[in-house]
């Protein structure tokens, strides 16, 4: 039986509310000052459940912060070049500002190509190699949404990483690999597992901030959890279950999220701020179309 948890939460729900009234607010002055909203366009391929399910919980809350969404469903079949035609129209649209394409696309699309084809001024998602490599040299740019939700949530509860020890466990490119950049930049020590670390409780042992985004089920065990370390589960595994052992974890961190309540609202959340600010530099630059 675990002991009972010690560790305070860090919910995200609260700070991603906040976040989004402020998008809100800047997408009314957006509207007054060009008669139309903010616009993001979700590139849907196929229909499988849980994307299907993404792009509508997406869409519901742009509706809610006065932001446009325009939902593009194309078939499963769609090819790669059609979907690259359908993304570089979208980023040559002038009443579209952020774009976004739900992801992961069927595996005989070359998803790579997709993600390229979307112009980096309206990558309100991050995916872009553009994007990535603005974020890793400290460039303005948009971040990928997870990873930039999971540094707001680490300011909002004034966790400084620097000076400590922060382990990345996943590497994929729109989470393991830039959390961990950001988490450098903010003068981190960090380290990154993967399925081929070699010992990766000794590592995990050491993470004064843990971030786990492995996408398997309680794979990081609170016994392996540094007492009084920060907990971040960025996983979200089928039936709300992250990739932390919840329970045996929080009763040796003194920070943790959970799953869901964390990580996933301010996932949500950038990337409606990102939209609206996409818009907003669109109209500074003189790129927005009238209503
Ligand atoms: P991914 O592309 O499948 O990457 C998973 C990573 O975990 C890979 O780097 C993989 O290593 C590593 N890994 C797998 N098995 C491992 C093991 N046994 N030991 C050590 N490392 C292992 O997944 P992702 O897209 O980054 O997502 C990760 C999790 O985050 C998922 O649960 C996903 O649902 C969740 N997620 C949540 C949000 C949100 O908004 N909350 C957004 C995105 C993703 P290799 O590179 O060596 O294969």
């Amino acid at each position: 039986m675990s002991a009972a948890p010690t560790a305070r939460l860090m919910t995200g729900t609260h700070i991603a509310r906040d976040l989004v009234e402020r998008s809100a607010a800047a997408a009314t002055d957006f509207a007054r000052g060009t008669g139309r909203a903010p616009c993001l366009a979700t590139v849907l391929v196929g229909e499988d459940p849980a994307s299907v399910t993404y792009v509508r919980m997406k869409r519901n809350r742009c509706a809610k912060a006065g932001i446009d969404s325009r939902l593009v469903a194309l078939p499963a079949a769609t090819t790669t070049a059609e979907l690259v035609d359908t993304l570089t129209g979208l980023s040559e649209d002038p009443g579209v500002d952020g774009i976004l394409l739900q992801h992961p696309v069927g595996p005989h699309i070359d998803e790579r190509a997709a993600f390229e084809a979307i112009a980096p001024h309206k990558d309100v998602d991050g995916v872009t190699t553009r994007s990535f490599a603005a974020m890793a040299f400290g460039l303005p740019g948009f971040l990928s949404a997870t990873p930039g939700g999971i540094m707001r949530l680490l300011d909002a509860y004034e966790v400084d990483p620097a000076g400590r020890h922060a382990v990345v466990v996943g590497r994929s490119a729109i989470l393991g690999k830039p959390v961990g950049i950001l988490l450098l930049q903010r003068n981190a020590t960090v380290t990154f597992c993967h399925s081929r670390t070699e010992d990766l409780t000794a590592a995990v042992r050491r993470a004064d901030i843990l971030v786990a985004a492995v996408g398997r089920p309680r794979f990081i065990r609170g016994e392996d959890v540094k007492p009084g370390a920060v907990v971040i589960d960025a996983g979200y595994n089928p039936g709300n279950v992250g990739d932390v052992d919840f329970e045996s974890a929080a009763a040796r961190a003194g920070l943790i999220t959970p799953v869901p309540g964390g990580v996933g609202p301010m996932t949500i959340a950038v990337l409606l701020a990102q939209t609206v600010e996409a818009a907003a530099r669109g109209a500074a630059a003189g790129a927005f179309v009238p209503a």
